[in-house]
């Protein structure tokens, strides 16, 4: 297998824990603690991004070599390699947990580009799954196979559409066994047990910054400011104020476009805990998540949620905004001003106000989204809800709407429920009429609109079911429908003729199916 380049400015620049026992234990004064993965028995590659390994400057033959597996699943380092696990904290839930830090993630290595190897940009790799560390409190530091698949196969199918987010290289099986209690009712299970290398410029959450405030320590707090500015916002010079206040606002500013594209494709995150914020604006931490599939704005996937709902479809706006505070808060001591953080939160929510209408302009193939246009999304999110009629179908086929005759046969295929849909369809014909009177207005050119739709309207996205059919059939050993639906979501927006089953809308047997619409943090 070839070599990668590392320069690991994280353990170079920032202080370390000088303990060198994976004993679980708090760290204090120190940005990571090293810690070696722990061997598996059985490592065999399962998928992998063919992406992804092309921005790291890997081919085939590499992925395939007997040395890719042993490295992925942490039986062996490549040269350059230098392991670590984060220290950070966190907000779960709306309150301050203490530290948390990567009780299962274990970053190998910052490896950069060299000249002529035709890549660009520093990347992260991490794994998941690779066996215990400091942080790992009272778990194990393992990972099942099917949180892993959903982790592959969901950061890839974000990226394609257009979301930031972290990557993911590859899925190794370990041959191993994980027990976990799915629904915490005391029927604990052995699962085949993986490990997933995830991929990013920097793994650097909220809570790396949080965990530093709430100890007091604000000189490790500057240097980590600091740093994270020079390594991952090299465009920000000038006096320490003035780059330290344009860096928040980028923050704030990279948030906001982030929680638009999850809007815009129906992405529910379950666990917005500030430990599961990237500092880069990234969609990180794929676990409780789900994907709308009737559109519902109170909906969430993660049943440790179901109680509050804090974190369903429609509050993820206001979360982001919520978990900005902590970090503005957080960062108060190293600015010693409030202005630069307000400014910031403002600017969160005036480029989420931007981006939300921009999204829907496009998605509803307006040139601009007017005032006026508020009451027309508001009484369609309503009826979509009440009506229960699928996100993605619904929005995709819009495109298609005759606007001279608008009506809602071409649209029926949306709908879960014959009787909802009988009795919305008056309304629903009348919001039709509305919507082709306020299109026409624009005179934008059928083409054009249809275009803009669809490049803003995918056809398929990553739903539940798909990727709970993926982990049925990995867990008998067939891994064929991972590749597939990795493959299906590479165009996401493309119309595919031969794959239509992967647009299809959830089937009943999906409905109230463990994996499907009900998640655990259990993975
Ligand atoms: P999450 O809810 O996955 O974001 O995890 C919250 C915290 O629990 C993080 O510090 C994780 O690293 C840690 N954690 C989650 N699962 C495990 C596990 N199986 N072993 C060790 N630590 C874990
Ligand atoms: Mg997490």
């Amino acid at each position: 297998m070839k070599n990668l380049v590392f320069d690991n400015r994280f353990v170079h620049e920032l202080p370390g824990d000088p303990n060198p026992s994976p004993d679980v234990r708090q760290v204090h004064g120190a940005c990571y603690s090293r810690v070696m993965p722990t061997p598996v028995s059985a490592p065999h590659l399962i998928a992998w991004s063919p992406e992804v390994a092309a921005l790291l400057g890997f081919d085939e033959s590499d992925v395939r070599s007997p040395e890719f597996a042993a490295v992925f699943a942490g039986n062996a380092l490549m040269p350059g390699m230098e392991p670590y696990a984060a220290c950070y904290g966190g907000h779960q839930f709306g309150n301050w947990a203490g530290q948390l830090g990567d009780g299962r993630a274990i970053t190998l290595g910052e490896t950069v580009p060299t000249q002529g190897d035709g890549r660009s940009g520093r990347w992260e790799l991490q794994l998941k799954g690779a066996g215990p560390t400091p942080y790992s409190r009272h778990a194990d530091g393992r990972a099942v196979l099917r949180s892993s698949i959903r982790e592959f196969l969901c950061s890839e199918a974000m990226h394609h559409l257009g979301v930031p987010t972290t990557r993911a290289l590859c899925l190794v099986g370990t041959g191993e066994k994980v027990v976990r209690d799915m629904f915490y009712d005391g029927r604990p299970k052995a699962e085949p047990g993986a490990v997933v290398c995830r991929v990013a410029p920097s793994f650097i959450r909220f809570g790396n910054f949080e965990i530093f405030t709430s100890r007091g320590d604000e000189a490790l707090l500057t240097r980590l400011v600091d740093f994270t500015i020079a390594r991952d916002f090299p465009e920000f010079g000038g006096e320490p104020a003035t780059r330290r206040a344009e860096w928040f606002r980028m923050v704030c500013e990279r948030t906001a476009r982030m929680i638009a594209q999850w809007m815009r494709v129906g992405f529910v995150h379950g666990v917005m805990n500030t430990d599961n914020m990237s500092i880069l604006g990234l969609t990180i931490d794929y676990g409780p998540y789900g994907w709308i599939d009737n559109f519902d704005p109170g909906w969430t996937p993660n049943t440790t949620d179901a109680g509050g709902k804090r974190y369903r479809f429609g509050n993820q706006p206001h979360i982001a905004h919520w978990n900005l505070l902590q970090l503005a808060n957080a960062l108060y001591p190293v600015f010693g001003a409030a202005e630069p953080l307000h400014e910031g939160l403002d600017l969160y929510a005036r480029v989420f106000d931007e981006e939300n209408r921009r999204m829907l302009a496009a998605k509803l193939g307006f040139e601009a989204f007017g005032d006026e246009d508020a009451a027309l999304v508001e009484t369609l999110h309503a009826l979509l809800t009440r009506a229960e009629v699928d996100m993605t179908i619904f929005f995709r086929g819009l495109a298609s709407l005759d606007l001279e005759a608008p009506s809602i046969d071409p649209l029926r295929d949306a709908f879960y429920s014959v009787e909802k849909a009988a009795a919305a369809e008056p309304e629903m014909n009348s919001w039709l009429a509305a919507y082709a009177k306020r299109v026409k207005q624009e005179r934008t050119p059928a083409d054009r609109r249809r275009v803009r739709m669809n490049a803003a309207n995918p056809r398929f996205v990553l739903r539940n079911y798909l990727a709970q059919e993926a982990i049925d059939a990995a867990e008998q050993g067939d891994y064929a429908l991972i590749s597939e639906l990795l493959d299906v979501m590479r165009h996401p927006y493309d119309e595919q003729p031969g794959r239509e089953r992967f647009a299809a809308k959830r089937p009943d047997w999906a409905r109230n199916r463990a994996g499907c619409s009900m998640l655990s943090c259990s993975s």
